[in-house]
């Protein structure tokens, strides 16, 4: 089977993780494609197939030589919830420029995906613009086990070789339950980056904050020095942000705080941000912008806590795991060149799972999957991708049989 193949297979899953879930995985349809992956798995001839409570997937190829460090190759089989991931229709077209109507009335132009000018010329898989395509991250899953195969056939020298596919990524879940021991990996890579080349070991520091107004409901007509307007005083809040520290704002290495959900009466407000960047000390900074913003406008009702807020760590850059182990960086970019592929190391402007791995002690980079548009129905990733990366991973795994 190709990677192609396999892509197209596991696209026909719907693995659309969920929020807010008491179950693990958070969605059990997810299971479906796991037991899928089991059985692929072991007709490929993976050793110690496996699926944990939390229906993460894993696998190995066995060391055929001793004394080469075990490497992981890491993916995860959910879909985001921004968008359904059911009945996916995807197509297959050749690109020659232009506006690309995916479904009658549903254009893809590049006005809203200006990444098409990248790929004229190329053979695009597409969606009908009513969902997802899910590249994120079936694509990696595809290229690890075509790699895995290619592996297998060809028994040149490598160490030990797992495989994980994680449910619950998009939820900020999948390393939940993952048994690293088991696992028994040293170093280990993602595969669920975006364009072809994208190589990342910097993401984000993040944190959420909960804000809550307390307000005072009574009749507006006898409102008079007394309501307090929850709404009112929220706008009140919001507006002392600052307004180009947003993510419509910035890009690269610029943190920003943003309002994800707002739901609330005149009696109470709750408010949901998000704060992000990849320098912990100017996260502690965003925090702090909000605090004094809550702290102004508390100071205007003599001493009640109109506004109280309540700010978690959520993850962190995993850069400091991975500069004391920078050849993971080096053969990875070696790997893509040896494949016609100009690496492009660039910071995350989110998280991975690799980066809670990275902190579990297993240091873990991200390597592209060459989608795009992940998260949304313009999603789309080039057949040459699912070309590239198996062979890529083929010779980054094979690079550490040599220093
Ligand atoms: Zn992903």
């Amino acid at each position: 089977m190709s990677a192609l193949d396999r892509f197209l297979h596991y696209v026909s899953f719907d693995t659309q993780s969920a929020e807010n879930s008491e179950t693990s995985p958070s969605t059990l349809k997810q299971k479906v494609l796991g037991e899928e992956l089991m059985k692929e798995m072991e007709q490929l001839g993976l050793k110690n197939v496996r699926m944990d409570e939390s229906g993460n997937v894993f696998g190995e190829i066995p060391a055929n030589t001793e004394g080469i460090p075990a490497v992981g190759l890491v993916a995860h089989m959910d879909t985001s919830n921004a968008v359904s991931g059911k009945d996916i229709k995807p197509r297959i077209l050749h690109y020659e420029g232009g506006p690309i109507e995916l479904s009658p009335g549903i254009v893809m132009d590049r006005s809203a995906v200006p990444e098409l000018d990248r790929v004229i010329g190329e053979d695009l898989i597409v969606t009908d613009g009513t969902t997802l395509l899910g590249a994120d991250d079936k694509a990696g899953i595809a290229e690890i086990l075509e790699a895995a195969e290619q592996i297998l056939a060809e028994n040149r020298a490598h160490g030990k070789i797992g495989i994980a596919i994680c449910t619950d990524e998009e939820v900020g879940r999948g390393t939940e339950g993952f048994d690293l021991k088991q696992f028994g990996c040293e170093y280990a890579y993602t595969v669920d980056g975006g364009a072809l080349g994208e190589l990342e070991y910097e993401n984000f520091n993040a944190a959420s904050a909960e804000v809550t107004v307390h307000g005072r409901s009574v009749h507006p007509g006898t409102a008079k020095g007394v309501m307090r307007n929850a709404g009112t005083i929220f706008t009140k809040l919001h507006s002392l942000l600052p307004e180009d520290k947003t993510p419509e704002r910035t890009e690269g290495y610029e943190g920003f705080i943003h309002l994800i959900h707002v739901a609330g009466s005149v009696q109470e407000l709750k408010a949901f941000y998000i704060l992000r960047d990849h320098d912990l000390g100017k996260l502690e900074e965003l925090k702090q912008i909000l605090l004094d913003a809550a702290a102004q406008i508390n100071s205007l009702f003599d001493g009640d806590e109109v506004v109280s807020v309540a700010i978690r760590d959520n993850y962190r850059n995993m850069r400091e795991c991975i500069e004391p182990h920078m050849h993971l960086i080096r053969r990875a970019e070696a790997a893509f060149r040896k494949n016609g592929v100009e690496p492009v190391t660039q910071p995350i402007r989110g998280g991975t799972d690799g980066a809670a791995l990275s902190y579990m002690g297993l240091p873990c980079p991200n390597l592209s999957t060459g989608g795009y548009q992940f998260h949304g129905v313009f999603e789309f990733i080039p057949v040459r991708a699912l070309q590239v990366m198996p062979e890529m991973l083929r010779d980054l795994v094979y690079s550490f049989t040599e220093e």
